[in-house]
């Protein structure tokens, strides 16, 4: 199995500081013209620019593959030296600020995307979206692309008449000119270059308002029945992020845009955000909605919040540089979970934070580890991995539980005043946290930014009855090898005595520690950070009892689901009765769910009478966990009760739990169910996804015809990437498959299906037969997600052939791709 490079840093990757700054851009003003037949762009940019440094007599300005064809500075026609990445101008010798404009024209290959119908996707429409982060501005204007140079801007933008255009700030006018119309714009708050965009597109739009706000919702008119579905929760959220940071929302509107294609779930331009089509909940999906069942906790309203928590974290104020990018990432994370902790409770929030820590792990696992603040990379865009949104978003989750509530709320607010319309970076943000609560913050700063991994404890609890002592063992097994450190951390110990909850909170700093609790009795309960503000992995090996006690008092619905988790995975069915009463008497929803795995981790008949017992849970997310469960069971009325599921639950999702279990439990008889689901409409089409899942496990001859005849460009992009599941599901790849998928590698339209392929599948069942295909992409995909991973992978393999180098004499080969590689990474860097 090929696992990639296991470590962040490749031979590629080199220190990134940031650029010098030879000067402040005061005002960045861009008029341009949109070819949508030759998907290029003809017009100026503008940059009002203040020298830095006295004397400065030439400016050197980032630009891409730009065909420039003048140069002014302060109106006066200049000579300038161009070499497709930065254009050099000569200052005229004299001081305060100058003018210079840039007349070009491009076809941008990042940074400007132009969409549209194609044979396969009639559906689309003619749109142009520009997505810049972290480094793509430059492909379609000239200007200091770093964040750290923020700037007002004002764009002009010249469409066809019956389009729309969508920028940053306020709408100045709108004029009809010739054949089209020009779209006028401006934006006085200052913002880097990346959050710098427009979209142009025959958009329909509705509005909301919050305290005068006007919120505008732009979308393909065909999904008006959709739109309120994904935006709905708006208003809310905007007043909720007022809440919690302190701040009014600072700009005069908030646009929504819907585009095809985009390649994020969204992203958040200042006040002019862009989002994906594929959030749109469809009627009846919307109780449980989730763009694709592998996701559980992704929704249209977490998305929505987290770009819009980003006007406040990453717009107003705004990283200094990409190794800071957990400043923008891990705190709109965060503040999607916060939203979700106003609005539907502290458990919903913590079971939505152990999710994105179940990502988190597995990019941890499986690819590499790095601390959060870590400027040796390949490109910018790498720091946008788990580790910065979801670690990030933990270890905030850990300062406040540090901080306590008051002084971390007051700390969200002094940021965001301390470096209004301006930059920080982790330094500044300890130093704010630091000034309203008095706290030294450095170590833990350090630990948590600058260090890499979290803590694994092992924890042994024994009571000491002459003594009334409780012990706690309490053992840090990560290994250090990598500069994974031992952590200092408070923890929550719990005691439930007499029906009375105990807390004590322990420091712990060492290796092994032990720590003794005096106690009235007995404790019948007995927790580790039951209230889960701990990044960690916990192995607490305890008695039937505590654990069966722990189900049924624990206050916390978290500690009450790991307990009942805990039961299952002891397999035993002396726990059935305590699970099947949680499994339909538990309030929380996830602890009920937790329940009903369990009894399919036990998996004996008694546990799947229990589980039939139980009944059909009314709760969509439960009815899942039951679809699941009963997928351990091969028996008659377990594969009824999921026949029925996939063929008629309310929930999509419940029917795509039915058809992974159908899959596993029953490879002899499901594939005519699995083939019928294939067909049934879904949101994104994520039941058919589930359904090629599902037949990777069968042997039936058909299942390879239909798997390779999914793939296709033109079916659904979920039902793509399913037949990539089914492939990896299978564990190998036919040699008649090759040529399809290194096509795909190298040409395929949709840019999920090729990170797919790339990672999970070729991570895993890559050989050297993609060792040239996946160099080729990782110098010339256009998304940086997917180069970054084909290098990765590339890596791997060329590892696994330098092992076999001696006995092949394969060196000469591979070394030769490497070199090739290295030299394309070198032009494109
Ligand atoms: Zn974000």
């Amino acid at each position: 199995m090929v696992t990639g490079s296991k470590s962040f840093h490749l031979p590629e990757s080199k220190l990134h500081y940031a650029p010098p700054r030879e000067f402040r851009t005061l005002h960045r003003k861009i008029e341009l013209s949109l070819d949508f037949q030759k998907k290029s762009i003809s017009g100026s940019c503008t940059l009002d620019i203040e020298p830095i440094r006295r004397g400065l007599r030439e400016v050197h300005i980032d630009g891409c593959e730009l065909d420039v064809r003048a140069c002014t500075v302060d109106g006066v026609k200049t000579d300038f030296e161009y070499d497709n990445a930065v254009l050099s101008v000569p200052l005229p010798d004299r001081a305060g600020p100058r003018s210079i404009r840039v007349d070009y024209s491009a076809a941008p290959k990042e940074g400007l995307h132009f969409t549209g119908p194609d044979a396969e996707h009639p559906e689309k429409e003619v749109q142009a979206w520009t997505h810049s982060e972290p480094e793509s501005a430059r492909f379609w204007f000239p200007c200091h692309d770093h964040p750290s140079d923020k700037s007002s801007s004002e764009m002009l933008i010249r469409v066809p008449k019956g389009f729309r255009v969508i920028s940053n700030g306020r709408l100045v006018s709108e004029r009809e000119e010739g054949e089209g119309t020009v779209f006028h714009w401006r934006e006085d708050t200052p913002h880097s270059s990346y959050l710098t965009s427009f979209v142009a597109g025959r958009f329909s739009e509705i509005t909301q308002e919050v305290h005068g706000l006007k919120l505008h919702y732009n979308f393909p008119e065909s999904k008006r029945a959709d739109v309120l579905r994904y935006f709905g929760e708006t208003p809310r959220i905007i007043e909720v992020l007022e809440e919690l940071t302190g701040m009014n929302y600072p700009y005069e509107k908030y646009d929504q845009t819907t585009v095809y294609d985009f390649m994020a779930g969204g992203e958040e331009n200042l006040n002019a955000t862009t989002l994906s089509m594929n959030y749109y909940p469809e009627a009846g999906a919307e109780a449980d909605f989730q763009p694709m069942y592998s996701n559980p906790f992704s929704s249209a309203v977490i998305l929505v919040a987290h770009e819009a928590a980003h006007q406040w974290y990453g717009d107003w104020v705004t990283c200094s540089d990409w190794c800071h990018a957990w400043i923008n990432e891990a705190w709109a994370t965060y503040l999607e979970s916060l939203y979700t902790e106003r609005t539907r409770g502290a458990d919903q929030m913590r079971w939505g934070m152990r999710a994105r820590e179940v990502d988190y792990f597995e990019e941890d696992e499986t690819r590499y580890r790095r601390p959060i603040v870590d400027r040796n990379y390949v490109w910018p865009h790498d720091v946008f991995d788990l580790t910065t949104y979801r670690k990030g978003a933990s270890m905030i989750h850990e300062l406040r539980y540090i901080m306590g509530d008051d002084a971390f709320f007051q700390g969200v607010a002094e940021f965001l005043k301390r470096h209004a319309k301006a930059c920080a970076d982790t330094d500044d943000m300890r130093k704010a946290m630091e000034a309203v609560s008095g706290l030294q913050l450095q170590e833990f700063f350090e630990q948590a930014f600058l260090r890499p991994g979290y803590p694994e404890f092992q924890v042994e609890y024994t009571w000491d009855d002459a003594t009334k002592t409780a012990t706690l063992r309490v053992r840090q097994e990560q290994s250090s090898s990598d500069g994974t450190p031992i952590f200092k951390l408070p923890c929550d110990i719990v005691f439930y005595v007499g029906g009375a909850r105990k807390k004590f909170r322990a420091m712990l700093d060492s290796a092994e520690q032990s720590l003794v609790f005096s106690l009235d009795a007995k404790p019948s309960v007995v927790e580790f950070d039951p209230e889960r503000w701990l990044l960690k992995k916990l192995k607490f090996e305890k008695t039937f009892d505590l654990l069966e006690n722990q189900l049924a008092q624990s206050h916390d619905a978290w500690s009450r689901a790991e307990a009942a988790t805990a039961l299952g995975r002891a397999a035993s069915e002396r726990a059935i009765p305590a699970l099947r009463s949680a499994a339909s008497k538990e309030q929380f929803w996830d602890v009920r769910a937790c329940a009903l795995l369990s009894l399919g981790e036990i998996g004996t008949d008694a546990a799947l009478g229990a589980l039939l017992e139980v009944g059909v849970p009314s709760e969509r997310r439960v009815r899942r966990a039951l679809a699941k469960a009963l997928g351990n069971f091969k028996d008659e009325k377990a594969r009824k009760l999921l026949v029925g599921f996939l063929e008629s639950d309310e929930s999509p999702y419940v029917r795509c739990e039915a058809a992974l279990s159908l899959g596993k439990s029953w490879p002899e008889g499901a594939l005519p169910y699995l083939k019928k689901g294939i067909g049934v409409h879904s949101p994104n089409e994520t039941l058919a996804e589930a359904c090629l899942e599902a037949m990777g496990k069968l042997k039936d001859e058909e299942v390879k015809e239909i798997v390779d005849a999914s793939l296709a460009y033109g079916k659904p992009t979920r039902m793509r990437v399913g037949a990539l599941k089914a492939i990896r599901a299978r564990g190998r790849i036919a040699d008649d498959e090759l040529p399809l998928l290194k096509d795909m590698l190298l040409r395929d339209k949709e840019y999920r299906v090729r990170l797919y392929l790339i990672s999970p599948l070729l991570r895993e069942l890559a050989d050297g037969r993609f060792t040239d295909t996946l160099a080729k992409v990782s110098w010339s995909d256009r998304n940086a997600g997917v180069r970054r991973e084909a290098l990765e992978v590339f890596h791997g393999l060329s590892r696994q052939a330098d092992q076999m180098a001696a006995i092949t004499g394969l060196r000469a080969e591979v070394e030769g791709l490497k070199e090739e590689n290295r030299r394309l990474l070198r032009t494109v860097v």
